[in-house]
C-alpha cells in the first residue's frame, strides 16, 4: 500500500518475479507465441498487456470471500523464450519451460500468446499427472485436421492433436461457447466424433449459466484437469482484443459466473490465450484476461484451503 499500484516494473498483480520454485504454489508464465495463427498475429504483445491491465487486480475476492494469498504463494516467473515462426520448436521450449515448475509441485497459469501454445502445456502437465480432463472455453474447437495443406500445428489443430497424442481424456472433456460460421458440418461433428462433450452459446445463453455448471462438473468427475480460456469465446464486445471474433457471444459477467461455480475441481494446470492488444480498446479485453487468471488464482485457493 505503499507504492501506488501504477508505480514499478509490472509483473501480474504485482507479484514478486522468482524462478526458483521453493516453497511456491502457483507460477504466472508468460508464453509469447503468436504464428500458430490462421488470421490476425500480435498475441506475442498479450502476456506484457495482461500484466499491465492486471496492476489493479486486488488479494481479496469478494464473491467467494477468501484472501487469496492467505493460501497461496504465487509469483510471476517471467516469459519463456519463444521461437517466433517455429511452432514445433517452441513447443520444445515450453515442455522445457514447465518441467521445473510441475516437478516442484507448483501449478502453472500459462498467459499467451495464441492457442497452439496449449498442446505445448498440455505434453508437460500430462508428463506428470497422466491423461488430463479438459475445460476449453472457445468460440471454435480447434479439432481441425490440418491447415493450407498440411500445416498440423496450429491454434486451430492442436486440441485434435493433444487427443491424438492421448494428453487428454475425452470422457472428461468439455468445450463451452462454440460457435460462429464454419467451413462444413464436420466443425463440430469431427469434434463430437473425438469424444469432445460441446456445450455451444446457443445452448448456454438458453438454458444459462445456473443449469449448464452441473453437467460440467458432473463431465468433469475428479481427477486432474487442465483449464484452457480462449478469449474469443467472450463476445467480441467485451473482448475485441483477439484474432478470430466470433460475434454474439456470452459476457464477461457470463464468464466470471460460469469460472467461479468451478471451485473444488482438481486444477493442475491454467490458461489464458488469444488476446491481441493492437485490435483491443480501453484495455477491456486484457483487464478482462486478467481479471479471469486472477478468478483462476482464487480457485486454487479454496481448493487449498477447503482440502
Ligand atoms: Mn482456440
Ligand atoms: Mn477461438
Amino acid at each position: 500500500m505503499q507504492y501506488p499500484r501504477f508505480t514499478g516494473i509490472g509483473s501480474f498483480m504485482r507479484l514478486p518475479q522468482v524462478k526458483d520454485m521453493e516453497g511456491v504454489d502457483a507460477a504466472i508464465v508468460g508464453i509469447p507465441f503468436d504464428t500458430g495463427v490462421s488470421y490476425r498475429v500480435g498475441g506475442r504483445f498479450g502476456p506484457a498487456a495482461i500484466r499491465e491491465a492486471s496492476r489493479l487486480l486486488r488479494p481479496f475476492h469478494a464473491e467467494h470471500e477468501i484472501e487469496i494469498f492467505d493460501h497461496l504463494s504465487v509469483v510471476d516467473a517471467g516469459d519463456l523464450p519463444v521461437i517466433p515462426g517455429n511452432i514445433e520448436a517452441t513447443y520444445k521450449v515450453i515442455v522445457d519451460g514447465l518441467n521445473p515448475i510441475l516437478e516442484a509441485g507448483v501449478v502453472p497459469l500459462s498467459i499467451g500468446g495464441d492457442h497452439g501454445i496449449t498442446l505445448g502445456e498440455l505434453r508437460a502437465v500430462a508428463k506428470h499427472h497422466g491423461p488430463l480432463g479438459l475445460i476449453d472455453f472457445d468460440s471454435h474447437t480447434d479439432t481441425w485436421d490440418s491447415y493450407w495443406g498440411g500445416e498440423r500445428y496450429t491454434h486451430g489443430t492442436w486440441c485434435k492433436r493433444a487427443i491424438e497424442e492421448g494428453l487428454i481424456d475425452t470422457r472428461r472433456a468439455v468445450q463451452i461457447g462454440i460457435r460462429g460460421g464454419l467451413y462444413g458440418s464436420e466443425d463440430r461433428g469431427g469434434a463430437r466424433a473425438l469424444g469432445l462433450h460441446l456445450i455451444p452459446t446457443e445452448e448456454l445463453l438458453r438454458r444459462g449459466v445456473d443449469e449448464v455448471l452441473p453437467e460440467v462438473r458432473q463431465r468433469i468427475g475428479s481427477g486432474p484437469v487442465f483449464l484452457s480460456f480462449d478469449i474469443d469465446s467472450i463476445d467480441p464486445g467485451f473482448a475485441p482484443g483477439t484474432g478470430t471474433p466470433e460475434v454474439g457471444g456470452p459476457s464477461s459477467r457470463d464468464a466470471l459466473r460460469l469460472v467461479r461455480g468451478l471451485r473444488g475441481i482438481q486444477f493442475v494446470g491454467f490458461d489464458l490465450v488469444e488476446v491481441i492488444p493492437q485490435y483491443d480498446s480501453g484495455e477491456v479485453t486484457s483487464l478482462l484476461a486478467g481479471t479471469l487468471v486472477h478468478e483462476f488464482l482464487a480457485l486454487l485457493a479454496l481448493r487449498r484451503r477447503d482440502s
